[in-house]
């Protein structure tokens, strides 16, 4: 019996054990991989933006409005 097959807790092993880490740290990198694409796609769509009001921020592309004071807002 190696140390692989031996059982840690009702019926797990070391091996259960490892393949379970592995499988987690498979799903945290896709998850990352996921979270990464998401955050690009949210920076494409979104862009630094002022207005003759004062305020600065990061607007939708396809905003037209400034959020505070309803005028057209300038970009950059
Ligand atoms: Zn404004």
């Amino acid at each position: 019996m190696g140390i692989l097959d031996m059982e840690l807790v009702g019926g797990v092993t070391l091996m259960h054990l490892i393949i379970g880490i592995v499988a987690l740290i498979v799903l945290l990198k896709i998850w990352d991989l996921v979270f990464k694409t998401k955050t690009e796609d949210r920076d494409e769509h979104y862009e630094a933006a002022r207005c003759s009001c004062g305020w600065t921020g990061r607007v939708s592309k396809f905003t037209r409005t400034c959020p505070k004071c309803n005028n057209e807002i300038v970009r950059g």
